[in-house]
């Protein structure tokens, strides 16, 4: 086999969710941007909202700025209503990806449109490095046609959001911290390897069954995240029911992270500038 050469990483660390409320009253659970896991270079947050109960979700994400670096939202089922201070507006459907680059500052929100059934699906943020936090705004909506499938011989299949996989390219184009971001699903007994440039940082989380992570495997059940070490590849084994694994890597930035609520900054006088132009009305 093609990877017989890898050094699989091993698992670091496996943290569990936890629940939290966030936006105007809508429950999730924090992955990622918790006590227990703060953040994995160059990534802040993850969150997963997963609720078929309308009064979880229905509040939504009313208007609300970010400065500094990327919302990555990725959209499993149900239908969320996007717009911005700068007249954009969209509508994320299943399968869909939006990577929205706050760069110096957007005001936007994000409400469901419905108003009951199962809404499911992630926030990731990404950090942006201190020379591009002030860049100008950018968004990339992807609709769910273009994110390419890579079907492996085992039966596991691969959804390409961004960066490489299998010999294709997923649609999210122009990043600087070179993101490999990968819906991976794995039957039981079944392996998926990714290859990865030894200097990035990888984490996965699993969001469906079970799935038995690095070398030497560890068994990481639903809800919980595995932040893998040193090596070449993550390796990714369905658990008996089959698993489901959202992998997330890119290059660390190794800079200062200044974090207000939704600004996130290099130093503390830019997180007092940002507060202070949002209030001014000049994102
Ligand atoms: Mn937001």
């Amino acid at each position: 086999m093609q990877d017989m050469a890898l050094k699989f990483r091993p698992v670091a660390r496996r943290v569990q969710g936890v629940p939290a409320s966030d936006g105007a009253g809508v429950k999730l659970t924090r992955v990622l941007g918790t006590q227990a896991l703060p953040g994995v270079d160059p990534f802040l947050l993850l969150d997963e909202i997963r609720s078929d109960q309308g009064q979880d979700y229905t509040a939504g994400f009313p208007d609300h700025p970010h400065r500094g670096f990327e919302t990555v939202t990725y959209v499993l089922a149900g239908r969320m209503r996007h717009g911005d201070n700068r007249g954009n507006s969209g509508l994320l459907t299943p399968g869909s990806v939006q990577w929205m680059t706050a760069g110096r500052g957007i005001v936007h929100s994000e409400m469901p449109e419905q108003e009951n059934g199962l809404m499911w699906g992630f926030q990731l943020w990404v950090n942006l490095p201190a020379k591009d936090k002030m860049i100008a705004p950018r968004y990339q909506d992807i609709a769910p046609e273009r994110v390419p499938e890579v079907v492996l011989a085992d039966g596991a299949k691969v959804r390409v959001l961004a960066g490489e996989f299998g010999g294709k390219t997923g649609p999210v184009e122009g990043i600087v911290t070179e993101p490999r971001l990968l819906d991976i699903a794995v039957p039981a007994g079944a392996r998926v390897a990714v290859p990865l440039p030894t200097g990035h940082n990888v984490f996965l989380y699993v969001f469906e069954g079970e799935a038995e992570i690095g070398e030497p495997g560890m068994q990481v059940p639903r809800g919980s995240a595995a932040v893998l070490g040193a090596g070449d590849a993550a390796l990714v084994r369905g658990g008996a029911q089959g698993g489901r694994v959202l992998l997330a890597a890119a290059r660390p930035l190794g800079e200062p992270v200044a974090r207000y609520g939704p600004f996130v900054m290099t130093t503390q006088q830019q997180i007092r500038e940002a507060i202070t132009d949002f209030q001014a009305g000049r994102f």
